[in-house]
């Protein structure tokens, strides 16, 4: 069975973007929204020096999910069987219908972020569709496109009935041709295309073949040619590499060519919600469910099974003041087994397991 990976030669690489247009059409992801790029393939830039004193140098350096061979973001997704999970052939995948949205494979993942409006963070291999506003809601804006124009994007998407209105269809066992609300999304190494003998389409479409993608495992593959002479790869999104020795997650995306830049730190995630508690965890026929908001918000509280399916609405956007809040849930109607309690509101989510006993 192959094991699939990337070579990326930074030498070769003109920071064109024809990666991330391509990935775009190819997978039908979203445009920037709610501090979310949709960017599957992305790229991270660095300016050093200046006009002025002539030495002014920029530098790009694609990115994409590494299809880490130790992917945290697989081992602390909280669903049974895991929606991130590692297929045969050493890919990332992602099943739609299993993920909560509880974006704890934001947190785990090195090279994400939940926001990359803010700080220093460039990009985050893993977007979420938060779920108060739609996915491409680019195309719910009823604003005319062309300044005094007529046309909106709306009135084009209303037009073509079909959305993305440039949707490309695909099918695949484990997610679908279009992003959904309310999950998390990335870059799935085009499992649709690689199953029927095609390179990615970010590999072929970029004009200088600076993209090599292949089989790990076969030594005379051009990935593993690619990289027999050494090749450097990223420990974090900062742009700074694995160290000597350094395994990290084991990351299956590789770099040629000219170092890549350091200095851009990562940021910490500030919590606008305290974890939720629960308790007790009954054997009775309700529970509390225990938080803390920064701000009065509204809050949605669900609850889903180990599969990932929602058996119960706790709250539906129901206001709530800042500070420490305490919702009762009758747990009566729910089988003896371990539940995830789902705390959303705005872009921000948190869980906390539930456990009934007989
Ligand atoms: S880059 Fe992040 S999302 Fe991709 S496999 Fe590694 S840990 Fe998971
Ligand atoms: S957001 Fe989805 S894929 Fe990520 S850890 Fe939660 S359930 Fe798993
Ligand atoms: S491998 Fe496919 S899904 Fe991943 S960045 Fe390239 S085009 Fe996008």
């Amino acid at each position: 069975m192959a094991k699939y990976g990337m070579a990326i030669d930074l030498d070769k690489c003109v920071g064109c973007g024809a990666c991330a247009l391509a990935c775009k059409t190819e997978n039908n992801t979203s445009f920037e929204t709610n501090s979310k790029k949709f960017n599957w393939a992305d790229y991270l830039t660095f300016t050093t020096g200046t006009f002025a004193a002539g030495d002014v140098s920029f530098k790009v350096v694609p990115v994409l999910c590494n299809h880490c061979t130790d992917a945290p973001c697989v081992e602390i997704c909280p669903v049974t069987p895991t929606a991130l999970y590692k297929s045969d052939t050493g890919i990332t995948l992602h099943n739609q219908e299993r993920c909560i949205g509880c974006r704890l494979c934001q947190t785990a993942c090195p090279y994400s972020e939940h926001d990359v409006d803010e700080g220093d963070a460039q990009y985050s291999v893993i977007s979420y569709n938060p779920d108060n506003g739609p996915s491409h809601s680019f195309y719910a804006d009823e604003t005319s496109t062309i300044l005094n124009g007529t046309s909106s994007p709306k009135e084009v998407a209303d037009l073509v009935a079909v959305m993305p209105p440039d949707k490309h269809d695909y099918t695949h066992p484990d997610y679908g041709a279009v992003r959904i609300d309310n999950v998390t999304e990335k870059c799935i190494f085009c499992d649709h295309r690689v199953q029927v003998g095609d390179d990615p389409y970010c590999v072929v479409s970029c004009p200088t073949g600076a993209r090599i993608f292949g089989d790990m495992e076969d030594s005379g593959s051009d990935v593993s040619l690619a990289i027999a002479n050494g090749a450097g790869r990223l420990k974090d999104n900062s742009g700074t590499y694995l160290g000597s020795g350094e395994a990290g997650t084991n990351p299956n995306v590789f770099y040629l060519g000219e170092g890549v830049p350091t200095g851009i730190k990562r940021r910490e995630i500030e919590t606008p919600v305290e974890l939720i508690s629960i308790y007790p965890n009954p054997s009775v026929n309700n529970a509390f469910i225990e938080f803390k908001l920064k701000d009065s918000s509204n809050v949605t509280i669900e609850a889903y099974n180990i599969g990932g399916k929602i058996v119960k609405m706790v709250l539906k956007d129901q206001p709530l003041i800042a500070g420490n809040n305490k919702v009762e849930l009758d747990v009566s109607d729910l089988s003896a087994g371990t539940y995830i309690i789902r705390l959303s509101y705005g872009k921000t989510v948190s869980t906390a397991n539930l456990v009934v006993s007989q």
